[in-house]
């Protein structure tokens, strides 16, 4: 009897750690658009240098052994009903027996005129260089005996959205700014602005943390601006709207963390979904009208999660374990599991020096939280050989921050 074939689409927190509990026993294909993984929680540590590529970044022929096979490619459509897969750039379908879908959000720009054109997206290895050079780039460009008002308007900086993504960038980017400054002599300070369409900052998040979060953004000097729309974003600059005004500022880079939206493969897919156009899935992780078909992470809406969890790598990871084990149960021909899902804390990583953790209800801050951080992630890396090397490379290594340096001599 052949095995049965086990596609899994998407290689992010949902699939990946579902492949890895797979492994070995059954015959697995990782179906993923990019070659390596990304550990995103840390994304902002690896573009302000302080951690490196290759610790969140693991490619994943590094990661998986035995019976996983990954396939480096693009999923274009799903037919549920012939039960297979097309990939770009290959002929023939993928067929499956049993599949699992886990292929996260995209940026959602919201429809806002040169947003996607013009505005630097954060979420992939590649974005986070892609700003590193920008902000490189516009501190080249200053010479040595500007005013300060004018290197202050060339070297302003936005980001669009001050969830935790928004202020967890824009503390780092103020920071290693200021570093760049001084090294640099350069006259009066940078600009980094935080603009809020909500009320206050990280809204999804209680008070306990948010005051380390507002304790942060004003040590590191990020001006916040709440109840303020962006407009349009051009190719220098953007227009925002406060209070029934509209003002236009000239910036260096623009970087878009407005929110997430669905993917265009589960947009095209014929099933149930909600008013957002998650998937809606049973407490198996099952899709209602496809046994065999499984979802999880960014892309399904469970129905026993806490709220608070939703659109997590903390949701995804737990509800990896829950989708490996329903896979095995069903070819198994036993019983499925449900499980609750609850929130596990949270750990925010705020400017150069300091992070805020929550956990067990008790908040901290400063750069002790930073260690925690540190400590907590290791223990969330895939694999334990990965987590031995990394965990090993942090303790010898550091954690420093590698300063913005000129062009010629950044790696
Ligand atoms: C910068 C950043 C920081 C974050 N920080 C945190 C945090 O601190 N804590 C937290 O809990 N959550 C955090 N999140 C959210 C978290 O990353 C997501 O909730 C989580 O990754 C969702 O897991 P997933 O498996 O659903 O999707 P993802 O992890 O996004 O994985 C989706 C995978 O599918 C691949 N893919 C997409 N489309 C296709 C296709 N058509 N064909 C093949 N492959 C495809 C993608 O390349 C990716 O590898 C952060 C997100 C970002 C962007």
């Amino acid at each position: 009897m052949p095995k049965p074939r086990i596609v899994i689409i998407g290689g992010g927190f949902g699939g990946l750690f579902t492949a890895l509990e797979l492994g070995g026993s059954h015959d697995v294909t990782l179906v993923t658009d990019e070659d390596h993984f990304v550990f995103t929680p840390m994304l902002y540590e690896y573009f302000s240098g302080e951690v490196e590529e290759w610790h969140i970044a693991p490619r994943y022929d590094e990661l998986v052994e035995g019976n996983v096979h990954v396939m480096v490619a693009k999923a274009t459509r799903v037919d549920l009903n012939a039960k297979t897969v097309s990939l770009a750039n290959q002929p023939d379908p993928l067929p499956y027996d049993v599949l699992v879908l886990s292929v996260g959000g995209i940026t959602n720009y919201a429809g806002v005129p040169g947003a996607e054109e013009f505005s630097l997206p954060f979420r992939k290895i590649e974005h986070a260089d892609h700003l590193r050079q920008r902000m490189v780039n516009g501190l080249d460009h200053v010479p040595p005996d500007l005013p300060p008002q004018d290197v202050r308007t060339q070297l302003t900086f936005a980001l669009v959205g001050a969830g935790a993504s928004g202020c967890e960038l824009s503390t780092k980017m103020s920071d290693l700014l200021t570093d760049a400054f001084k090294r640099r002599a350069l006259k009066g300070e940078p600009r980094v602005l935080l603009l809020e369409m909500g009320d206050r900052v990280v809204p999804g998040m209680g008070d306990q943390i948010r005051e380390y979060v507002d304790e942060a953004l004003l040590h590191s000097r990020v001006e916040v601006h709440t109840l303020t729309r962006v407009v349009n974003v051009t190719s220098d600059g953007l227009t925002f709207e406060h209070d029934g005004s509209e003002e236009h500022i000239k910036t260096a880079a623009v970087v878009w963390l407005g929110g997430v939206r669905m993917n265009p493969l589960i947009e095209q897919l014929d099933a149930e979904k909600s008013r957002r156009g998650l998937l809606i899935v049973k407490p198996t992780l099952q899709l209602p009208q496809y046994d065999n078909v499984l979802a999880l992470g960014d892309i399904a809406v469970y129905p026993d999660a806490s709220p608070t969890l939703a659109g997590t790598a903390q949701l995804a990871f737990q509800q990896a374990s829950l989708a490996a084990r329903n896979v095995k149960a069903l070819l198994d021909g036993k019983e499925l599991h449900s499980k609750h899902f609850e929130e596990l804390g949270e750990a925010l990583s705020l400017g150069t020096e300091r992070a805020a953790v929550l956990t067990g209800g008790k908040a901290f801050g400063g750069a002790l939280a930073r260690q925690a951080r540190f400590a907590l992630y290791t223990s969330r890396l895939p694999t334990w050989q990965h987590r031995l090397r990394v965990g090993a490379s942090w303790f010898f290594e550091g954690t420093a921050p590698r300063p913005l340096l000129p062009l010629g001599l950044e790696r």
